[in-house]
């Protein structure tokens, strides 16, 4: 049997999830891809970490040119995250002619064409499976198996945390910061979870996916970013009873002319596939104008999940399979469509007044929004207290920037306490 040397850079969650694939499937492996696999370097920060699993303490080290200098070892698979070191690590390792695996989305949301253009350079391979939706084959879907399409659209479920705290939101009724605790004891947020709450991890993500699939490059500047955190129960309450969900979705749409998108909290249909998407899985959908609607449906993170898609990656390399790592139309920019602003995307909308309970403030409030284009599907009122009465409007799909337009001059009326919320619906339609 064949050998080959490998190197992780990377020992954490995914690398020891990637470690104990190799070695509980050792059999497997070997036969699926004509090689018997030796990992034989791991880079750590700290040697004397302790670690969940047995790992012989000769195979590490702190030194990334005892990887780069060792001939023998072919691929490195990079599992550090950051920007750097990891990117530097990953464009030297090219250099040396090893093939290079990452999971890292926010590298190649934000220099993933240099990642491209070296492995290119350098006639090497580059594969990322892993780097959206954990263990979901998305990214062999796009750039292999969904080619004879035109992508439409990517709806997704993309950030597992986000996704735990409003199923626990939802269906526990627990408020924000008492779901994100729970999330963070479950190991599902990080200590800091700005990046997940902010929507910033689903904006690297959309980034890949959609620059793959409408076949351009995507600034991350250009995706419209909205997080969770000013998702409230009532809201919760209201979606509930208009018959929607509220889901943090990633929107990518190639429309006519323009490219869409967006990050944010979303009410959806409660008979929508996604709606079903719960606790911190993970769900894309995608409508191409050949296959029609799919959705893909898994563990977006976890050691296990995300080592899964890694080792399969190492596997089409050791196969020798086609050079996935960008598709022509991206690597040359072919369609270098215009990303729409988020005063050009148009939604459905909720809107969350607090107002005073006074005769004419309702018809004030259509009449300013029937100015704007902003056509009224539904209005209910619950009139508890006079001064601090929840005013809630579902529209029709208008354009955002009319939205905005239509909102700054509700906020002047007399009788208008404020504008609590607005959360954009998808109709799908
Ligand atoms: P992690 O648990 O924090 O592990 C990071 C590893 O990298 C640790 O072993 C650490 O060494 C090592 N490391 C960090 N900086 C280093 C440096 N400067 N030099 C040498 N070693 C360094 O991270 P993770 O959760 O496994 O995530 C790894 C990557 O996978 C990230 O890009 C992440 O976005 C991506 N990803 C993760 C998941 C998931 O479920 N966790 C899912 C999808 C994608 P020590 O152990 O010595 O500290």
């Amino acid at each position: 049997m064949k050998k080959i040397k490998i190197a992780l850079l990377g020992l954490g969650n995914v690398g020891q999830g990637v470690w104990q694939i190799l070695n509980t499937n050792k059999k497997q492996i070997t036969l699926n891809c004509g090689y018997e696999i030796e990992v034989s370097k791991i880079l750590v920060q700290n040697i004397e970490k302790p670690r969940t699993i047995e790992i012989p303490k000769e195979l590490l080290t702190t030194r990334i040119e005892d990887i780069l200098v060792d001939d023998e070892i072919k691929i490195v698979i990079e599992l550090m995250g950051g920007s750097n070191p990891a990117m530097q690590y990953m464009l030297k390792a090219m250099k040396c002619k090893k093939h290079v695996i990452t999971a890292n989305k926010l590298v190649l949301a934000t220099q993933g064409e240099e990642l491209f253009r070296t492995s290119e350079e350098e006639g090497v391979s580059f594969y990322y499976e892993a780097s959206v939706g954990g263990g979901i084959p998305i990214i062999r879907e796009i750039n292999e198996s969904l080619t004879a399409n035109k992508i439409e659209q990517l709806v997704g479920i993309i950030n597992g945390t986000t996704n735990y705290i409003l199923t626990k939101m939802t269906h526990e009724g627990m408020d924000f910061n008492e779901a994100l605790r729970g999330a963070q004891e479950m190991g599902f947020a990080e200590a800091d979870p700005t990046s997940d709450i902010e929507g910033y991890d689903a904006a690297y993500k959309l980034a890949i996916m959609a620059s793959l699939s409408f076949g351009t490059k995507i600034e991350l500047n250009c995706i419209y970013r909205e997080g969770i955190r000013n998702i409230k129960a009532i809201d919760i309450d209201y979606a509930d009873k208009f018959g929607y969900v509220i889901k943090l979705l990633a929107i990518g749409k190639n429309t006519k002319d323009n490219l869409e998108l967006r990050v944010h909290p979303t009410m959806i249909p409660k008979n929508h596939p996604l709606a079903n998407v719960n606790d911190s899985f993970n769900a894309i959908f995608i409508k191409g104008n050949a296959v029609g609607d799919l959705m893909l449906y898994g563990r977006g993170a976890g050691a296990l999940p995300t080592g899964s898609a890694v080792v399969g990656d190492l596997i089409s390399i050791l196969r020798n399979n086609t050079d996935l790592s960008a598709l022509t139309s991206v690597k040359n920019g072919s369609s270098q469509k215009k990303v729409q602003t988020a005063e050009e995307n148009t939604s459905g909308y909720y809107v969350r007044l607090n107002v005073q309970d006074k005769p004419g403030v309702l018809g004030e409030i259509a009449t300013i929004f029937g100015r704007y284009d902003v056509s009224i599907l539904t209005v209910t009122q619950e009139v508890k207290s006079e001064d601090n009465v929840p005013l809630v409007f579902i529209t029709h799909e208008a354009q955002e920037g009319n939205m905005n337009k239509s909102l700054k001059d509700i906020q002047g009326l007399s009788h208008v306490n404020g504008v609590e919320n607005i959360i954009r619906i998808e109709n799908f339609s």
